[in-house]
């Protein structure tokens, strides 16, 4: 069972996962966007950080969605608001338990995708972040090691995709041939989900 720590150990990862990878980011963004998604999310997930060191929330639940509340706060960009809602959605299913299962966390999770699909419209195979999210859903129902699998496979599949949502959208069939940003961030959102739970 995974408690608040674990959750906090997640985010904290994510942040390092970003600030190590936050050039690459913004260079798939340079190809079909506007070449700031590194920057985003590493202006993001430092607040998380700090304001996670700070308030140092205990439960599952009370982690995750103050981590959406900075990360709609401070990032400007699309992925913000898409990425807050995400944790935002994922910690108010987890309620108010101390712990919480990988079944349970799998369930969540889905919500929160959920969410963001309903929030930015956008579906499988649209080439945005829900790429990566909805294959590691489902394989968060078998390990979490699947899901890091199916999130990675699913940023890579997004190659060949031509975009229908956010501003990569603009360019067309020019947008086929390039990774998505969002669903690269989201791949090493999972992967640092992956590590925490190792
Ligand atoms: P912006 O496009 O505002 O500069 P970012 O560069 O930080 O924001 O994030 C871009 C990423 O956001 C895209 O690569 C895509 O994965 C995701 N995204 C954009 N619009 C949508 C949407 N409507 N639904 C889901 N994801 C989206
Ligand atoms: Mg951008
Ligand atoms: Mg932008």
């Amino acid at each position: 069972r995974y408690d608040g720590e674990f959750f906090r150990r997640w985010l904290v990862l994510t942040a390092a996962a970003v600030e190590r990878e936050a050039g690459r980011l913004t260079e798939l963004d340079s190809a079909i966007g506007d070449a700031d998604h590194g920057v985003n999310l590493r202006r993001g997930f430092a607040a998380v950080t700090a304001v996670l060191d700070k308030e140092a929330p205990d439960t599952p639940g009370a982690v995750l969605t103050l981590a959406g509340r900075q990360l709609i706060s401070t990032v400007g960009g699309a992925s913000g608001p898409l990425y807050g809602t995400l944790l935002r959605r994922t910690g108010k299913e987890l309620g108010v338990e101390a712990t919480v299962g990988r079944e349970r966390l799998a369930a969540a999770l889905g919500a929160g995708v959920a969410a963001v699909a309903q929030l930015g419209g956008a579906q499988a195979g649209d080439k945005t972040m829900l790429d990566a999210l909805l294959p590691a859903v489902e394989g968060l129902g078998e390990s979490f090691a699947a899901a890091r699998d199916a999130a990675a496979q699913g940023a890579l599949a997004t190659v060949p995709l031509q975009a229908r949502k956010g501003r990569a959208s603009y360019l067309g069939e020019r947008s086929i041939g390039h990774e998505d940003p969002g669903a690269a961030s989201s791949a090493l959102l999972i992967a640092a989900l992956a590590e925490a739970a190792a």
